[in-house]
């Protein structure tokens, strides 16, 4: 059978190395071994195979090879493995997972001990450096932005999720580590802000990569700490890397999305979030300034959120031993005691002002959309498509506030000065869109694809395009209506659901100014003091570790 993982093709290509191996554990089976630049070839030669027995594998899903020798003196031979994690379809299933393929293989050709494991140094580097080759070229990146981090600080919250982190870390990250020789040193946080802590502290010279193992909680602790320090402007550059190991993993659900590959989540998304972190892409991310009514930044990476998405956020918190399914547990709750929450939003859009509510304009006439043309897909509106056509739309359609230009502020906090925001207590700026309606039932902005392992908000989205989705839904709406949305969103598709009081805009800027007495406003899932908030978008500020 030919059994060929990852990409097809390829295998015209010259080989650059040749070998005659046995398996380790029987040695009456025999492989013929080659190497192209894309590709490790294995056929069995002996005993003869039935058919065509072949299998290939893209050195693309390749994460490390290591030769050694065992421990055995009388055995001259050397041993060279080979860790591929191929994405491949499971029987039951129509979707494809990255799964497990190790490769190992007994050198025995020479007589001298140190000779075979020479040759299998010498195999174990080609295909290293193969496999490192394959990133370069698919993704046309420097070689020096590939460098994979010397030393990364693993933190893992035992607390996160089901409680289970750790232990996902001993039966999965440590051995996938391990193989794509990623050194690391483990650290296990011990109680709330204790990674703040320690991005705020650490000496970066030892550094290379700040890793987190839980929710995205976390990890707003750890952007949150580099930016607390005097030298935050380098110390954010500092390439952050996640791992899904809390309730809430919307950013490895983002990463993984934006590999390209097909929904997955539980261990398959672990796998496919260590597979990528043990390639050691580095990307610029985006990161959202947001200033807190007491007058406090913090820095966000993910979402904020008011209304019900955020009530079901924190009030989910009590059925966190559910894991993931503590969000859909949590939607059927609030939507039972289903309300409205009074406030004022307002936005600066982006240039392009690419909104796509899934309301109809007809319908609609008061809605703030930045298009009046018919339903299409998000995907299909493309940011060109409606270049700057919608600021005169705008202007019949929402009230706008004359004020004072807009002003840095709050620059001696520490961190990039935000250019787009007038303070809090002041007036907006002229160019900002002001939402006519004040009776909410969520309002959302976010700036990565998934608000959760399973819900898609912003699909189509880029991870450092200088935007903020801003969604909101207005009071009035179902609870069926509601529900539909919410189940739409587990493929990204609530846009195209042609639900009226949905509204989306691309926007730089926000500033969301809550009436009701009481409620909560939540950053990266993480409760922030209650009151009047805004945020705006830095672009490409951090580097994440992602596909
Ligand atoms: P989840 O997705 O499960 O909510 P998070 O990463 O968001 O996971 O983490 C939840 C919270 O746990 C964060 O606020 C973090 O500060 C806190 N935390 C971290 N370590 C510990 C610990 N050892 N004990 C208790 N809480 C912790
Ligand atoms: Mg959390």
């Amino acid at each position: 059978m030919d059994q060929r993982a990852g990409e097809p093709d390829g295998s015209t290509e010259p080989v650059s190395l040749y070998g005659e191996f046995t398996a380790t554990g029987n040695r009456k089976v025999r492989f013929a071994v080659s190497l192209t630049e894309r590709e490790l070839t294995v056929q069995r030669l002996n005993p003869a195979p039935v058919g065509r027995n072949k299998l290939v594998l893209s050195l693309k899903d390749c994460v490390g090879c290591r030769a050694f020798r065992q421990d055995d003196k009388a055995d001259p031979a050397a041993y060279l493995t080979a860790y591929f994690y191929p994405l491949r379809r499971r029987w039951v299933s129509s979707v494809a997972s990255r799964q497990r393929a190790e490769q190992c293989f007994r050198l025995a050709g020479l007589e001298e001990p140190h000779a075979n494991l020479e040759e299998a140094e010498k195999w174990a580097r080609a295909v290293r450096e193969r496999s490192a080759r394959q990133q370069y070229l698919r993704d046309g990146l420097s070689m020096s932005e590939l460098s994979r981090p010397r030393r990364m600080m693993l933190l893992v919250n035992p607390q996160s999720g089901k409680g289970q982190a750790l232990t996902m870390y001993n039966n999965c990250i440590q051995r996938l580590l391990n193989e794509a020789g990623v050194p690391h040193t483990l650290v296990i946080t011990e109680r709330h802000n204790h990674a703040r802590e320690l991005a705020r502290d650490a000496d970066l010279s030892q550094w290379d990569a700040f890793v987190i193992m839980s929710g995205d909680g976390l990890l707003f602790e750890v952007i949150n700490g580099l930016m607390e320090r005097p030298d935050w402007e380098q110390a954010i550059k500092t390439p952050l890397g996640i791992l899904p190991g809390g309730s809430g993993n919307a950013l490895a659900a983002s990463v993984h999305h934006y590999s390209g590959a097909s929904p997955v989540t539980g261990d398959e998304l672990l796998t496919s979030c260590g597979f990528l972190l043990c390639k050691g892409l580095v990307s610029p991310m985006d990161v959202v300034s947001v200033h807190l009514s007491s007058g406090r930044r913090v820095f966000s990476f993910l979402s904020l959120a008011w209304g019900f998405v955020a009530d079901v956020d924190i009030e989910s918190e009590k059925y966190r031993h559910v894991g993931a399914a503590r969000f859909t547990v949590g939607t059927l709750v609030r939507l039972a005691s289903l309300r409205v929450y009074k406030g004022k939003l307002a936005y600066l859009p982006a240039k392009d002002c690419g909104g796509s509510g899934g309301a109809s304009p007809k319908k609609n006439p008061t809605a703030p959309r930045c298009d009046e043309r018919p339903e299409t897909t998000v995907e299909a509106r493309s940011e060109t498509t409606f270049h700057n056509s919608c600021h005169s739309n705008n202007s019949l359609k929402v009230r706008r506030v004359e004020s004072a230009p807009s002003q840095n502020t709050n620059r001696s906090l520490g961190g990039p000065a935000d250019s787009l925001l007038a303070p809090l207590d002041q007036q907006l700026p002229n160019d900002w869109v002001v939402v006519p309606e004040e009776d909410f039932v969520l309002a959302l902005a976010m700036y990565q694809s998934h608000l959760a392992e399973d819900l898609m908000a912003a699909p189509g989205f880029s991870l450092d395009g200088g935007l903020i989705h801003l969604f909101y839904v207005r009071a009035g709406i179902s609870r069926g209506a509601l529900l539909k949305l919410f189940l739409a969103m587990e493929k990204g598709a609530h846009l195209a659901t042609s639900c009226q009081h949905l509204v989306h805009a691309k926007v730089r800027a926000l500033r969301l100014e809550p009436q009701s007495p009481k409620g909560i406003i939540t950053v990266d899932g993480e409760v922030v003091e209650y009151g009047p908030v805004q945020a705006e978008v830095h672009r490409g500020l951090a580097r994440l570790i992602s596909g």
